[in-house]
């Protein structure tokens, strides 16, 4: 398990993107049975149901992109997604939340400072 926390919607998205290298990986292979029509096929078909996959969790993100809440994000200012209760931000990782009890104490100092 990594320290490092890192975006939902990020991790999603590079699953996504992951599939999508296998599927053409997947059908490039079958070419190498251009003798066996049925392993072709077979390479083809696969291929392409992970291509299809990756379409799917591309829907699937933004499913979940319309029940995310945007927020700016204290550290580096940019407007992040944030899903769950918590979640990090999409550009510097910095761990978010939206729920006040999880708020550490040195966020509440800050935030009272001025
Ligand atoms: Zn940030």
């Amino acid at each position: 398990m990594s320290l490092k926390y890192s975006n939902k919607i990020n991790k999603i998205r590079s699953l996504a993107l992951i599939l999508v290298f296998v599927g053409i990986i997947i059908m490039y292979l079958g070419l190498f049975f251009q003798t066996s029509p049925l392993f072709m096929t077979l390479f083809m078909i696969i291929g392409f149901l992970c291509i299809v996959g990756s379409t799917i969790v591309y829907f699937w993100i933004g499913m979940l992109s319309t029940k995310s809440v945007k927020v700016i994000c204290p550290t580096c200012g940019k407007e992040t997604k944030v899903l769950g209760r918590v979640d990090a931000c999409m550009f510097c990782d910095e761990a978010l939340t939206l729920d006040k009890n999880l708020e550490g104490e040195a966020f509440d100092e800050n935030y009272n400072k001025k």
